[in-house]
């Protein structure tokens, strides 16, 4: 991370913990003040919750976290929530406004983990982060935006003194995250260009991304989303395509190595890879697609055959 970045997030209270593309990162602030507890911004995903609970015990220097904030609740951003509530009794948890009901009836359809055959344990939420409010985050108060698109109730944290900003996965450096409403015949192309519009107008100088280092080129990184939410728009076969090869990653990423009749079976009975066939529209039927897919990751080295088995390439 660039030192003057490290100096304004230093200032701010922040520390960035960089994480990977299984967990997202974790923002931590220290406390500050009674209306400002220790509080982390999104816990990463499941299988390293405990990980995740370290570095933010070692992050806070063994402070007690007081909150629990997610930017949106894909199981790689709030999977280390129930952890953390387990182990910081009276952690408060605040959600985007939106998913506050699924959350607290679990609904694991609308909370997209049965749809993605990802994993998230249940948690408590305590409070909704609602568009429009602000929050004090270390002893700068944050606005809270709405940032649909990539997903419908996905929210942003926004710091107007320094022009710091918690993107989630409404920004990244240089990739585009799936527009998940996309696959279900919802509006998420328009959602995610007014997104990246609204981003343009809070002209931020450091953005911290859900999973890569933070960044200050937002006009690049602006320009890359546009190019690659234009060409998802002119035809959304491929976007579908791209979708179903990141799940596929984001799963291998979990799992590291997987004989390919599983995983290939998996893919079949994971509600989300139907979808993207849907939109794909392709000639075969879904187990030859399926095939094709995983022939495709490994025709362009993201994944390597090592007898049966399909793996990561550094696991292979
Ligand atoms: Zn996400």
């Amino acid at each position: 991370m660039p030192d003057d970045f490290s100096a304004a997030l230093c200032g701010l209270g922040a520390q960035v913990l960089q994480r990977d593309w299984l967990s997202a990162n974790q923002t931590v602030f220290a406390a500050a003040g009674p209306h400002a507890p220790a509080t982390v911004v999104d816990t990463g995903y499941a299988r390293h919750a405990d990980m995740t609970v370290a570095l933010v015990h070692h992050a806070l220097a063994g402070e007690r976290l007081g909150r629990i904030l997610n930017t949106h609740l894909h199981s790689d951003h709030c999977g280390g929530n129930r952890a953390l509530q387990a182990v910081h009794p009276g952690v408060r948890t605040a959600i985007p406004v939106h998913s506050m009901a699924a959350v607290q009836a679990w609904d694991e359809q609308r909370l997209t983990y049965e749809l993605t055959g990802q994993s998230c344990e249940r948690f408590r939420a305590d409070e909704a982060l609602v568009p429009g409010s602000r929050v004090q985050l270390g002893p700068a108060w944050w606005e809270v935006h709405a940032a649909p698109g990539h997903d419908p109730d996905a929210v942003l944290l926004f710091e107007p003194q320094t022009r710091t900003l918690i993107a989630g996965d409404a920004l990244w450096e240089d990739r585009l995250a799936i527009i998940f409403p996309e696959l279900d015949g919802g509006d998420g192309f328009g959602a995610t260009r007014r997104t990246l519009a609204l981003i343009e107008s809070l002209r931020p100088r450091c953005v911290v991304p859900g999973h890569g280092a933070p960044f200050g080129d937002v006009a690049a990184a602006l320009a890359a989303s546009r190019v690659r939410l234009e060409a998802f728009e002119r035809d959304p076969a491929r976007h579908a395509n791209h979708a179903a090869r990141a799940l596929v990653m984001f799963h291998m990423l979990e799992h590291q190595r997987q004989p390919r009749d599983t995983l290939a079976r998996w893919l079949l009975a994971t509600p989300v890879f139907g979808m993207a066939w849907q939109v794909a529209r392709p000639r075969e039927a879904p187990a030859p697609w399926a095939q094709g897919l995983l022939d495709s990751l490994v025709g362009s080295g993201v994944l390597v055959a090592v007898g049966d088995d399909l793996a990561l390439p550094t696991t292979g």
